[in-house]
């Protein structure tokens, strides 16, 4: 099976208990895959029907099933057998059909990535889910994130916190994710086209910072950007290698610890001149 970016990665890997995460992940993704492939509601994104409206929230609703048991299975990596209720109900409310490419609506409840063209990926619902309740949000906070890609991740944010804001270095990636967050009427999210490996000082410092393409190293401007008490969580490795999502939290003393969650797969971050 081939391997999507923002996807754990299928090789077989044993945890603690015995348990292999290729037996925990691959078929769920497979079956729902082909599930959806069959009974979704192919081409029926232009036309916003009441048939399909309602497939969607259907398909949305199993969704929410999965994470809660993914979540469950995956506990004891990644510390969160359980994802927060506001993390869950705004996975429940963001409607995720908005942002996948027409051709994909039949597998936007899917819990996979999709590509979204020039070479980028909308991440798995399930890695959404977890890298936004790693960041332990509180609805007065502004978060940062490195990589717009479809918006998906940004509108998640944006039903948690005061204000998002939102880096993207491909130009009509950008472009076309910051219309579809006003059309949808994310007001509390700004988007900007650039390198975000430099952040965005004019609005920092930044309660949590959220990276969605993969580095070898933490940048050093998201470090100083970000609040002491505040926390990132940022996919690393080098590219071709496997990327672990990481915690970073900054103390009160300007000082960092980082923490080790689950191995994943996603783009990379590129630079900019
Ligand atoms: N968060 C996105 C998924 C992001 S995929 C979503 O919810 O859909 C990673 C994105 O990071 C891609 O769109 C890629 O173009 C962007 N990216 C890569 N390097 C970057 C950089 N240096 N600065 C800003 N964005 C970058």
């Amino acid at each position: 099976m081939k391997r999507e970016p923002g996807m754990p990665p299928l090789r077989r890997m044993t945890n603690a208990d015995g348990r292999t995460r290729l037996k925990l992940m691959a078929p769920t993704i497979k079956h729902r895959s082909i599930l959806h492939t069959l009974s979704g509601p192919v081409g029926a994104l232009a036309d916003g029907s009441a048939q399909a409206q309602s497939s969607y929230a259907r398909e949305r609703d199993a969704l929410l099933k999965e994470l809660d048991a993914m979540a469950r299975d995956t506990g004891a990596e990644t510390g969160r057998p359980a994802f927060s209720a506001r993390v869950m109900a705004a996975m429940a409310k963001v409607p995720r059909h908005s942002f996948v490419p027409a051709s994909y609506g039949a597998l936007a409840y899917a819990n996979q990535p999709l590509p979204i063209g020039h070479g980028q990926t909308i991440s798995q619902p399930y890695i959404v889910a977890l890298m936004t309740d790693l960041l332990d949000l509180g609805a007065g906070d502004t978060v940062l994130e490195i990589g717009t890609g479809s918006g998906y991740q940004a509108a998640v944010l944006a039903e948690l916190v005061l204000r998002v804001y939102s880096i993207e270095i491909i130009e009509p990636v950008a472009s076309r994710a910051a219309a579809l967050l006003r059309k949808l009427g994310y007001n509390n999210i700004e988007t900007r086209i650039g390198d975000g490996y430099s952040g965005w000082p004019e609005h920092a410092p930044f309660d949590a910072i959220i990276v969605t393409a993969a580095t070898p190293q933490v940048p050093p401007a998201l470090i100083a950007q970000l609040k002491p008490g505040g926390r990132m969580v940022i996919p690393l490795g080098a590219e071709g290698e496997v990327q672990f999502l990481q915690v970073i939290l900054k103390r009160a003393d300007g000082t960092v610890s980082a923490q080790r969650s689950l191995p994943v797969r996603f783009v990379p971050l590129t630079r900019g001149n």
